[in-house]
């Protein structure tokens, strides 16, 4: 943390950038030069899922809210820090709300649910494709609780199929939270910052994509004291 009591949640854009496989690769090079034209300016692609970012409705209901029509509220609110950190997860080990029970008094409605598992560790290497993922029931008992945000450190909250392996169970995190109206962060890192318990509020402010599936972020956390 600095000493502005603000963390860093977001990867670095930059070509090195880890993608959903199959997914746009990030390019960035330069266009304008300081040499040439008297400025830098840049031409970039990339996903609507590249880097740290979020899912709106949309992504996976054609009537869901797109990333424009998130209130910005929503994205800007207390956390709940759950550390799956030292629970010494497996690659493609399967959470389930068993591992996360012992927090379900802190999950209330307004809170954003920011899940730490570690894997973030592995970001940039072919490890990270085979996080640990979420059964369904996280999920469900997430909304219940009336959890509509949640942030995670790993490529999906869901298995991710890489290579011919993984993926039987589907998208059922994302079709709950997705379902419901809720929002879910991807690849976030440096959870590890945010100790259990203190006061911070985070936000996970997208660009004003009109009509987008998902945007990325700049993730961060302040200490509200
Ligand atoms: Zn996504």
């Amino acid at each position: 943390m600095t000493s502005t009591g603000i963390v860093e949640l977001s990867h670095k854009l930059n070509p090195a950038v880890q993608t959903y496989p199959g997914d746009t690769p990030f390019s960035c090079y330069p266009l304008g030069t300081s040499e040439k034209d008297g400025y830098n300016t840049r031409f970039m692609t990339m996903g609507s899922h590249c880097g740290t970012h979020i899912d709106a409705p949309f992504h996976f209901f054609a009537d869901g809210k797109t990333i424009d029509q998130i209130p910005l509220s929503d994205l800007i609110a207390p956390a709940v820090i759950v550390d799956l950190s030292h629970n010494n997860l497996k690659a493609r080990q399967k959470i389930t709300w068993a591992d996360l029970a012992v927090y379900a008094d802190r999950f209330r409605v307004g809170k954003i649910v920011l899940i730490n598992t570690g894997w973030s560790k592995y970001w940039g290497t072919e490890a990270y494709y085979s996080h640990p993922f979420f059964a369904r029931d996280v999920a469900e008992n997430l909304f219940t609780l009336g959890i509509t945000v949640v942030g995670i450190d790993t490529l999906n909250p869901d298995e991710t199929p890489y290579e011919g392996v993984g993926g039987e169970d589907g998208f059922g995190f994302h079709n709950v939270i997705l379902g419901g109206g809720g929002i879910i962060a991807e690849n976030l890192t440096n959870l590890s910052a945010l100790v259990e318990g203190d006061d911070w509020v985070v936000s996970l402010i997208p660009l004003n994509l009109e009509g987008s599936d998902g945007s990325p972020i700049r993730a961060f956390a302040l200490r509200k004291s």
